[in-house]
Order: C-alpha cells, then sequence, then structure tokens
C-alpha cells in the first residue's frame, strides 16, 4: 500500500460504480410496480376507504400481485446501472417489511412459435392451445393480421400474468407442441418453439398509489446513500488504520514483530468490526470533512473540463451529473463502457482527486445552467 492513497482512489471507484440516482430509481420503480388494473376491476366498493389509509402488506392489498419479467440487457441499458446493481435493488425491495416484491429465477421471456406446416398448422395449434390462440388474439386487436403467417411471437409472462396463469405450466404446455406423443414413442409435429430474452422474473403488486410508490423510492435512495456511506467509511478507515501501523519501508520490518503497531492494528481492526455505533458517528463527521476538503482544491480546472466534456460530448449522449463524475474517476458503466470511454484520455480519471460527489453535484449544477 502506497501512502500517497493512489490505491484509495482505485478502490473508492467499486463503491462509486455502484450508486444510483433517485430519479432512475424513480424510472426502475415505476417498470417493476407498472400499474394493473385490479383496483378497477375488483376493489370499486373500497375505493373510498383505500386511497388515503396506510400503505399496506402484500397480504392485505387489493392486487394479489403479478408475475412479470423485466429484459435485463434492456433495463441495463434504459437506467444505465449494472445488473448487479438492479439485482440489489431488487433484494432490498423484497427484504423491506412490506415485502414489496417477491425475486423469482431469472428466466427467458420471449416466446417464438414457428410453423413449418404453415398458417393452417398455426391456426390448428391455436385451437388446441390456448395461450397461442390468447397471444393471436391480443396481436389481431392491436392491428396484425396472421392468414398468411405461420409463427406468432409473444412476451409469455405478460401473456400467463394475463390469463391468470403462472408462467411454469404454460411453458411446459407450449414445449409439448412440438412432439406427438404416442405409445411407441415421440415423432415431431413441425411446431419449433424457443425462448429468449433473459429477464429479471418477479412477482409484485401494480395497485399502488402515488404516496406508495414515493415511499418506495424514498427508501430505496435512503439504503442506497448509506450504503455508499458505509463503504467509504470503512475504506477509509481500513486505509489509515493499515497506514498508521505501516512501515514506511519493507526492509524496515525484517527481523522482529513491532508489538506495538500489532496491537494498535488490532484494536482498528476490533472496533471496526464490533463497533456498528462508532463507526455512524463518525461516519458523519468523516462526511462533512471530505466536502470542505475538495472545494478548496483546484475546482476552477473542474468547471473548465466540465464545460468542456458537455460541448463535446452533450449532443450525442444524454449526459448528467453521474456520467460525467464517472468518467472523471474512470468508472465504467453499461451505457459509458471503458473499451470507449477510456480512450478519451483527455477526460478519463481526469480528476481522481475530487470528490465524487462534488463532482456530481458541480456538473449536475452546470447542466442545469445549460437548459
Ligand atoms: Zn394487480
Amino acid at each position: 500500500m502506497t501512502d500517497q492513497g493512489k490505491d484509495l482512489s482505485e478502490l473508492r471507484r467499486h463503491t462509486f460504480g455502484n450508486s444510483v440516482d433517485r430519479y432512475v430509481l424513480k424510472k426502475l420503480v415505476q417498470k417493476i410496480f407498472k400499474k394493473c388494473r385490479c383496483r378497477k376491476i375488483r376493489g370499486r366498493e373500497s375505493h373510498a376507504t383505500d386511497e388515503n389509509s396506510e400503505p399496506k402488506t402484500s397480504a392485505s392489498r387489493i392486487c394479489p400481485g403479478h408475475e412479470r419479467a423485466l429484459d435485463i440487457h434492456k433495463t441495463v441499458h434504459d437506467l444505465d446501472v449494472r445488473e448487479e446493481g438492479i439485482s440489489t435493488l431488487m433484494c432490498y425491495l423484497e427484504l423491506h417489511p412490506y415485502e414489496w416484491v417477491e425475486n423469482l429465477q431469472p428466466v427467458y421471456a420471449t416466446c417464438k412459435l414457428q410453423c413449418y406446416g404453415g398458417p393452417a398448422q398455426l391456426q390448428a395449434v391455436a385451437k388446441k392451445c390456448p395461450p397461442v390462440a390468447v397471444a393471436i388474439a391480443k396481436q389481431k386487436m392491436e392491428g396484425e393480421t396472421f392468414s398468411y403467417r405461420s409463427s406468432v411471437e409473444f412476451d409469455i409472462i405478460e401473456l400467463s400474468d394475463s390469463m391468470g396463469w403462472d408462467s411454469g405450466p404454460v411453458k411446459r404446455e407450449l414445449r409439448l407442441l412440438q412432439w406427438n406423443l404416442q405409445p411407441g414413442g415421440a415423432s415431431k409435429t413441425g411446431v419449433m418453439v424457443e425462448f429468449s430474452d433473459l429477464t429479471f422474473h418477479f412477482r409484485s403488486p401494480g395497485d399502488l398509489t402515488e404516496d406508495e410508490m414515493d415511499g418506495v423510492i424514498d427508501f430505496l435512495h435512503h439504503r442506497v446513500v448509506k450504503q455508499e456511506k458505509t463503504e467509504l467509511f470503512q475504506l477509509d478507515l481500513l486505509h489509515s488504520s493499515l497506514k498508521s501501523a505501516a512501515h514506511r519501508n519493507y526492509w524496515m520490518c525484517c527481523d522482529e514483530a513491532n508489538m506495538a503497531k500489532s496491537d494498535k492494528l488490532r484494536g482498528f481492526i476490533e472496533d471496526y468490526f464490533e463497533n456498528d455505533k462508532s463507526v455512524e458517528m463518525r461516519m458523519s463527521e468523516a462526511e462533512e470533512n471530505s466536502l470542505e476538503d475538495s472545494t478548496s482544491r483546484d475546482l476552477g480546472q473542474l468547471v473548465l473540463d466540465i464545460r468542456q466534456f458537455i460541448n463535446l460530448y452533450g449532443h450525442e449522449h444524454s449526459l448528467n451529473g453521474r456520467v460525467i463524475a464517472r468518467v472523471f474517476h474512470g468508472i465504467a458503466s453499461p451505457c459509458f463502457p471503458s473499451l470507449t470511454w477510456g480512450r478519451v484520455r483527455r477526460f478519463w480519471r481526469c480528476h481522481l482527486g475530487v470528490d465524487f460527489n462534488s463532482i456530481l453535484k458541480i456538473a449536475t449544477k452546470e447542466l442545469i445552467g445549460l437548459r
């Protein structure tokens, strides 16, 4: 470990790579709790008492919850948050006392059914397999025509949910369409069924009020901020502890163990693992210090760099404060991968020494000023 703390900034990057802005959380929450019609269908009589009451646990809601799937690739790029980051947020929601979601195994949600026997075979399959009939009927309502088509593609999770079924048995039934099962053995029917597009898979209600949605967003935001602060604090604590117990050079510690330093380090480690309260207390102190620290540094150059960055890339890319702070710290994200942005030597990791959240704030201000 060098005492200039260079590796400290390297490690901090991992933490900032996982942080998420509030408006991104809002987008995610809207996807997870997409509005359903249960309240309209089942809740008419209890509607009046319902609006103003306290948030509900899953057991006391009008909506029984829906099986849902979000395309992983698409969601990651929509939100510019890594897959693990989204999974973590989903876990926070599951662990909440109200159990907002129930996470299920990721599944392939797009079903493509192709009939080598042509349109007539597709019609015949629809007649004996209700999910296929429903999928075709829905697409007809949206203006598709099926007279000359021998294939159909649909979201199996959404379809099953709209029929009030679990997707598992529906998938099994669809797979069976590929085979003629006879006493002598199985033969192919000429129907091909393929599943693709891996998704986050979960159950969640769709009848949350606006207040409840805000509550969920606040809850997630609080968790994310707390997580970031805790990680940074622990990292700093670890760094300063090791530094205080370390020798300046390796040749100074060859022959004998230095018991005083060893005891000091042990004290730090015990404190780190056992004393949660003191961690929380010192966390707020450390936070104040870090802000003071970064305001006194060469912020003039930072502002110039931010403006230049916005000038150069603001037209082609949707920028926000976090994107700029990440590039300036050399932190990759799904929409700003290091393979591309790491080559922009002028900006990549150019302000590692400035506090990440200070860059975020200043860049956000600059962007708002331009609008
Ligand atoms: Zn519902």
